[in-house]
């Protein structure tokens, strides 16, 4: 894996500030912090390392912080960030739908008991499977994506019935924290563009079809955006194209989807997108645009996936190895790029902590680094902890309920982590480990 990694002096972080840990995280016995109320080194014993916390008030407070900015909008959840059964859960009893991307998901999700119609299938390269299990449970909206597919769908669809469709279309706004994250310019793989063409194109197509119902347009700029402007200049470019749709086919689409990419701080001092702000400013933006163009405001809908959940999960490592080379210190954990690439692949940085053991040594800045035999396995690099780390120590990193669990490979199969869920001070099992048996349960062959 090709890694480059920019080696900048961060400050050193104070023990104390734990503004990027989950919403239920306090200060427990040894001035370590504690999850709903549960200490993380019982966590460890019980479940093995590493393993992954999830504080479920955090994740609630979340989605209920996003139903109060977005009153009247739909709030659906990315399931891409993370899913599982507890999660489907959790997100349908505050009041959200769902964002899927595969039958997979789909499946997950109604065996969860999410009604179908609160679910929005999405995906630039749909199989044929992912569309006869949309069609089959019932799927709410799917997301045309490419001209070519609106036949393709239209022809799964059973005679005498209509699916509801939206149609992702490319606004042209650059946004995000990372080029390969970038979703809103022409030149990525998903969605119409609108500058080309494509996307009337696309839309006249989908008017066309009996058995597709056209319910309005959906984009997705991006992710770990961090600030508003690309979300209002989005909006004004999508109003624009539904004036041209209203024009050329006479008909006026109900729906605007603003899809997901809000930023959250992976440490102290980085700022998310202040989400009631997003919305105040949308809102005005829509009504202002619409108003000029004399269309009625559209329902609303926005799919946070990161900003829902990446702040409610903690990872537990066990540091397995200590090396001093030179002036660097590597800290190397039981865990990786296996659980997370995200820095490998992005270059996002962490603010590991430990925790379980109280230390009096002074800091300094080490690389910590997962097991995998590859270079670019690590975790994070400068990171201030105490001069004495040492093996048999755990290290906690926070923000990492988002795409760490949903991106794990099966590298030097290790198996995937356990899933715990936290709150009120008790700490069940979501998800268990994926065992050697798991893994040689698949090889098949000889
Ligand atoms: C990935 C994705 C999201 C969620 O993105 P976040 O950055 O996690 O908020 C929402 N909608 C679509 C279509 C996506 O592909």
């Amino acid at each position: 894996m090709a890694v480059t990694t920019v080696a900048t002096a961060i400050p050193a972080q104070s023990p104390d500030d734990l503004s990027v840990w989950p919403a239920t995280t306090a200060r427990g016995p040894h001035g370590d912090p504690t999850v709903s109320g549960v200490e993380l080194p019982d966590v460890a014993a019980q479940f093995g390392t590493p393993v992954y916390v999830l504080d479920e008030t955090d994740v609630r407070e979340r989605c209920r912080a996003y139903r109060s900015a977005f009153p009247g909008a739909d709030v659906l959840y990315a399931a891409k960030a993370f899913l599982c059964r507890a999660m489907v859960h959790w997100v349908h009893e505050e009041g959200l739908g769902l964002d899927v991307c595969s039958a997979g998901d789909l499946e997950l999700a109604v065996i969860a008991g999410l009604p179908p119609e609160r679910i929005v299938f999405h995906g630039n390269a749909k199989s044929p499977e992912d569309l006869r299990a949309a069609l089959r449970h019932g799927v709410g909206r799917i997301v045309v994506d490419s001209t070519s597919e609106t036949a393709r769908l239209a022809a799964h669809v059973p005679q005498g019935t209509r699916q509801r469709v939206m149609a992702r279309v490319v606004p042209g706004v650059a946004a995000g924290g990372h080029a390969a994250i970038r979703t809103g310019t022409d030149d990525r793989k998903s969605g119409l563009s609108i500058a080309d063409g494509s996307a009337m194109h696309a839309v006249t197509r989908l008017v066309e079809q009996p058995r597709l119902e056209l319910t309005g347009l959906h984009c997705h700029i991006g992710s770990q955006i961090d600030t508003v402007k690309p979300y209002v200049v989005a909006v004004r470019h999508l109003v624009g194209l539904m004036a041209r749709i209203r024009d050329r086919h006479g008909i006026t689409l109900p729906e605007l989807d603003l899809g997901g990419g809000h930023a959250v701080a992976h440490r102290p001092g980085e700022h998310p997108l202040d989400v009631p702000e997003l919305a105040r400013r949308v809102r005005r933006e829509l009504a202002d645009a619409c108003a000029q163009s004399d269309l009625p405001v559209p329902r609303l809908a926005v799919e946070p996936g990161r900003a829902v959940v990446a702040r409610a999960g903690v990872a537990l490592y066990r540091v397995l190895a200590v090396k001093r080379t030179g002036a660097r210190v590597f800290v190397a954990v039981d865990g990786g790029t296996s659980d997370n690439p995200r820095p490998a692949l992005y270059g996002v940085r962490y603010a590991p902590r430990l925790v379980g053991r109280r230390s009096t040594a002074a800091t300094r800045p080490v690389t910590v680094v997962g097991r995998h035999c590859e270079a670019g396995d690590a975790l994070a690099s400068d990171v201030p902890l105490p001069d004495d780390v040492r093996p048999g120590d755990l290290l906690a990193v926070p923000v990492a309920g988002a795409y760490h669990l949903s991106t794990t490979s099966g590298g030097n199969s290790v198996g995937r982590p356990p899933v715990v869920a936290v709150a009120d001070g008790r700490a069940r099992l979501l998800v268990r480990r994926e065992s050697a048996q798991d893994l040689r349960s698949r090889d098949t062959g000889l």
